[in-house]
């Protein structure tokens, strides 16, 4: 593959709508709706399209009751068709046989929806998140929804191991990315949860998944809605690596902002930073 990008665009794959703004956003009232998007890149690259995450996809849409009583009644998402990655790509010009690869930063039900709208898609993830999502724990059993990947995706998995990059390690390129894509391990909330970093001209863009929910918590000083704090805790695999690799990336921003921006799936707010420059970030 040679993915070398060229342009990125953010979309938002999947809105959900949880009561409790303020606990869940630091906004709002506190019986009031809180906004959270699944926020999704699609990377133009040279031979095709790489796909960071799916959100939500067709068959959640048209079957919303297989992502479970529980979820659908905590995060009330919104399951529009117009939001999926293969309709959003549609309206952009591309065809859905454009994305050659797709990486992962978990398999997390809505992250991962989008999967068979792309069964053609090489699906890049780290091999503890696939272990994890195929034979889960009694404890994980609802996270993952196996009719995301009942078709038989083209998984390639990587090995979280590699070199180091921005006192990160283990962290390693996508292969024939040109050193353009990498996979930055950021374990904790999933077993083989990761970042992925993209390449964009001089600087970086980091995007953490599900390593932090608010953008708050990656500020110095770091704040963290009471809401979300509650959750992250309650959805983790291992608490001491969530927030390990979270203080590293709050250190990240705080010593390196200038040469890496920080995203993650869920902060709305983050997203309508790159919704308002209607265009996408061009690379080079
Ligand atoms: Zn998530």
């Amino acid at each position: 593959m040679n993915a070398s990008p060229r342009a990125i665009h953010h979309l938002n794959c999947g809105t959900m709508c949880p009561h409790g703004a303020r606990l869940l956003t630091g906004e709002g009232g506190l019986l009031a709706s809180a906004k959270l998007v699944c926020h999704c890149l699609l990377i133009e690259g040279a031979e095709g399209l790489v796909l960071i995450d799916t959100g939500f996809g067709l068959d959640d849409v048209r079957r919303g009751r297989q992502l479970g009583v529980v979820f659908n009644a905590l995060t009330r998402p919104q399951l529009l068709s117009d939001e999926t990655a293969i309709v959003q790509l549609r309206a952009l010009g591309f065809e859905p046989a454009d994305v050659r690869h797709i990486v992962t930063t978990h398999l997390d039900l809505d992250h991962a929806g989008g999967l068979p709208d792309f069964p053609q898609a090489e699906v890049h993830l780290l091999g503890p998140e696939l272990a994890a999502a195929l034979h889960p724990s009694l404890r994980e059993r609802m996270r993952y929804v196996a009719a995301h990947w009942a078709h038989g995706p083209r998984w390639v998995q990587h090995a979280p191991e590699g070199e180091t990059w921005m006192g990160f390690e283990s962290v390693r390129a996508l292969p024939d990315s040109d050193d353009e894509i990498l996979l930055v391990p950021l374990p904790g909330h999933t077993r083989g949860h990761t970042g992925v970093a993209i390449r964009q001209g001089d600087s970086w863009l980091l995007h953490c998944g599900d390593a932090y929910f608010h953008r708050g918590e990656v500020q110095t000083p770091a704040y963290c809605p009471p809401g979300v704090s509650v959750f992250g805790t309650l959805d983790q695999v291992d608490g001491a690596a969530r927030r390990e690799n979270r203080e590293r990336l709050r250190e990240l921003a705080e010593r390196h902002g200038d040469q890496v921006e920080l995203i993650c799936s869920h902060d709305a707010h983050t997203l309508e930073r790159y919704s308002e420059r209607a265009a996408p970030t061009p690379l080079s």
